[in-house]
């Protein structure tokens, strides 16, 4: 488990994970747990019972982020010759010069349509 926060006006960033070596200890720690709690409620009990930098290994790291990919209103939008949706944020892929959203160029969209009437 990690997470990276970002300060987008300055460009500091932090990575946050679980030491490796706490892993064993919350395992050691759910083991020990009182039969009637479930599984849930263990590992947050372990997780909080661990001081923060015994848990925690925090650290600097450098992220470059696309102005695309800020969050706030879309830089742009087009819409995908093929499927007609809005590609937003410059993630459109042209082949041969028409756009398309990712699903459509790569031919691998997550859903298949139906063609019947709703
Ligand atoms: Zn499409």
């Amino acid at each position: 488990m990690a997470a990276t926060f970002v300060n987008s006006g300055t460009g500091r960033a932090v990575r946050v994970s679980i030491r490796p070596e706490s892993n064993q200890k919350i395992a050691e720690m759910k083991q020990c747990r009182m039969p009637e709690k479930d599984e849930k409620s263990a590992t947050i009990e372990a997780l909080t019972a661990i001081p923060e930098k015994e848990l925690l290994m925090t650290r600097q790291v450098r992220v470059s982020i696309r102005p695309q990919d800020l969050p706030g209103e879309s830089l742009n939008s087009t819409i995908c010759t093929s499927c007609g949706e809005t590609v937003r944020d410059m993630r459109e892929i042209y082949r041969e010069g028409k756009a398309l959203c990712r699903p459509c160029a790569e031919n691998k969209a997550y859903y298949e349509e139906i063609k019947e009437n709703l």
